[in-house]
């Protein structure tokens, strides 16, 4: 089954005329006609777009020009700026937003021959870690619980659609963002490998602002090398995005061949949280024992601010999407619900356009930066901020990498979570902050819980040290040897 492939097999295959792009393309879109009413992971499908590329890719493979992503078919989640596509963020307010221009990661990998099948869902604007805040719906995850097969699971967000996506083998790979774990959870929840770049790694030109010093896009797909190969031409210096950092990309392919060996792994105390469940404790003690067999050695770290970092990340990311979102006026951008007086108009669209949770951050946010609130709720955060990052740095005068759980909990069902806002948000305490420092993180599937449902792995490394990921990442992967599939995908009896 070409759905079934890597995206390093898919490209070895099209290298050596096994298959055409084209045939590789068509049968991604059939998966996709036959999945997606029951994921809802596209927003948007683009097949005769998909199947031009494809073309494209096919005449340059035949004249020697392919790029290193040639053929490929992969998702973009719908918050990167694609040219002459509808670009919505899942909210109303942009549902009829067609960009006329393309975002650097998305160029960039068209620029390697990467074939774009079409958008993915996302939590509105990508404040959320259900895909249950989507305008266009939910997206449904496609693993299903052992005993209870007819439960309909969540499949984390943000970056939900491009998650279920490529566990349901609807894609070879898919871009994410991932602003306090929307890469990272979403893959641990659909059995996925996911890695969140350091903050200034992937230009964030092009890409819908959710909290721009937090925000960043990468990588997800089904082997930690596919996330390697994607990241290699996601990533780079873009003077188009002042906080892009001018650094070479390394062989992030050739990271994925290094040897472990020696490097030293710091396990952090504050991670291990009162109530956590035994599964993840198991999985993590597994993951430990795993890095200590490929040569690795295992160390106690201490990361003493790690529990400020929900509640400071809950402070700067909805101030700075407050910020971010004025510019939906009804004017300028979006939708617009017409009415006498400006400031009606302004109050209309935005009440229209935006949904429940979007409104909730923004008004959070408008609060935390108004005059007398600042100085007691935002500066204390980002001095807070401050401390994680100092925590990390601390570590990683010890430590090569850390190793935690990914997440608190497997996949969970929809419309669990959704009446208390402060239960949602805890699902986040492991990601977000790495965020907040703004170091990069990979998850990895690293085995089932006994309800059958995928659990992650997340390394974290220093800066720039996505290559350790990589090298660390593989190490985690070979020993885990995660064959499973989900219960919904391309191939599968329905
Ligand atoms: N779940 C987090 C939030 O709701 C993170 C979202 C993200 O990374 N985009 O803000």
């Amino acid at each position: 089954m070409l759905t079934d492939l890597s995206l390093a097999e898919a490209l070895d295959g099209l290298d050596r005329r096994t298959f055409s792009a084209v045939e590789l393309t068509r049968a991604h879109l059939d998966a996709v006609e036959q999945l997606n009413p029951r994921l809802n992971a596209f927003i948007t499908v683009t097949a005769d777009r998909a199947l031009d590329q494809a073309r494209a890719a096919d005449d340059a493979r035949a004249g020697g020009t392919a790029g290193p992503l040639a053929g490929a078919p992969v998702a973009i989640k719908d918050l990167f700026c694609t040219e002459g596509v509808r670009t919505t963020a899942a909210s109303r307010i942009l549902a009829n937003f067609v960009p006329p221009y393309e975002s650097t990661v998305t160029a960039q990998l068209r620029r390697d021959g990467a074939v774009c099948l079409g958008k993915t869902n996302l939590d509105e604007f990508a404040m959320g870690s259900s895909n249950m805040t989507s305008a266009f719906g939910p997206v449904l995850n496609p693993w299903t619980r052992r005993d209870d097969p007819s439960a309909l699971l969540v499949p984390g967000g943000s970056s939900g659609g491009s998650a279920a996506a490529v566990a349901a083998r609807l894609a070879l790979g898919a871009t994410g963002t991932d602003t306090g774990g929307s890469i990272r959870q979403p893959a641990a929840f659909c059995g996925i490998t996911g890695l969140k770049p350091t903050y200034g790694r992937c230009s964030r030109w092009g890409v819908v602002a959710f909290a721009s010093s937090l925000d960043q896009a990468g990588p997800m797909a089904r082997t930690v090398e596919d996330c390697a190969r994607l990241l290699g031409s996601m990533a780079g210096y873009d003077p188009k995005d002042s906080t892009s950092v001018d650094r070479a990309v390394p062989d992030y392919r050739a990271a994925c061949r290094r040897s472990p060996k020696g490097l030293r792994i710091g396990i952090p105390a504050e991670y291990r949280l009162p109530g956590m469940s035994a599964e993840i404790e198991a999985i993590w003690q597994q993951g430990i024992a795993w890095l200590r067999d490929a040569g690795c050695t295992i160390v106690d770290v201490s990361l003493p601010h790690t529990k400020y970092g929900l509640a400071t990340y809950y402070i700067v990311a909805p101030a700075e999407c407050s910020s971010n979102l004025a510019r939906y006026d009804g004017i300028r951008f979006g939708e617009r619900v017409e009415a006498d007086a400006l400031d009606q108009l302004y109050e209309r669209s935005r009440a229209a356009g935006f949904g429940t949770e979007v409104k909730r951050r923004i008004l959070i946010g408008t609060y935390v930066l108004s005059a007398g609130y600042y100085d007691a709720y935002y500066l204390r955060a980002q001095k807070v901020r401050s401390l994680i990052l100092r925590d990390f740095t601390d570590a990683f005068a010890h430590v090569d990498a850390l190793l935690t759980p990914t997440a608190p909990s497997a996949a969970f069902a929809q419309g669990e979570k959704m009446t208390d806002p402060v239960t949602m948000y805890l699902n986040d305490v492991f990601t977000v902050p790495a965020s907040m420092a703004g170091i990069p993180g990979i998850s990895v599937p690293a085995g089932l819980d006994r309800d059958g449902l995928p659990l992650g792995l997340q390394l974290l490394g220093r800066p720039f040290d996505e290559e350790g990921l990589f090298a660390l990442g593989t190490a985690l992967e070979q020993a885990a040897a995660f064959s499973y599939r989900p219960s919904i995908r391309a191939g599968a009896a329905s």
